[in-house]
């Protein structure tokens, strides 16, 4: 079976997904690129396969809408997850996975929201 793993920036946060992940997904909407300071890239992992192994009690959310909310760690700041609030999943940024990850990409969305200043 698949393992991944990721962290925030400090480490206070670990987790690990045992299972499959989608393609990496690149957001281009607003609340995203707000956020993160540009478009988002993320993978999707099925909640059941996922589990924290450090800081879970760290973690933050951030209600950033009625439908997502967006985890980080107080310390460092990483934003590291969205969570769609659907009982099912939870949403990777992909940049805090630990190399390999042997993703690819898989679709952009929101592109009609995309920033001004980059083509896709
Ligand atoms: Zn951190
Ligand atoms: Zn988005």
């Amino acid at each position: 079976m698949k393992k991944t793993t990721g962290q925030c920036h400090c480490g206070a946060i670990r987790y690990e997904v045992n299972g499959d992940l989608t393609g990496v997904i690149n957001c281009h909407c607003g609340d995203c690129r707000r956020w993160h300071g540009n478009f988002s890239a993320y993978a999707v992992a099925r909640l059941e396969e996922f589990h924290f192994t450090r800081g879970e009690d760290k973690l933050v959310w951030y209600e950033s809408s009625e439908k997502a909310r967006r985890g980080f760690c107080p310390d460092c700041g990483s934003s590291i997850f969205k969570d769609n609030k659907d009982g099912k999943t939870i949403v990777l940024s992909v940049g805090a996975l630990d190399a390999p990850t042997g993703m690819s990409h898989l679709k952009d969305i929101f592109t009609d929201s995309k920033g001004d200043w980059y083509e896709l």
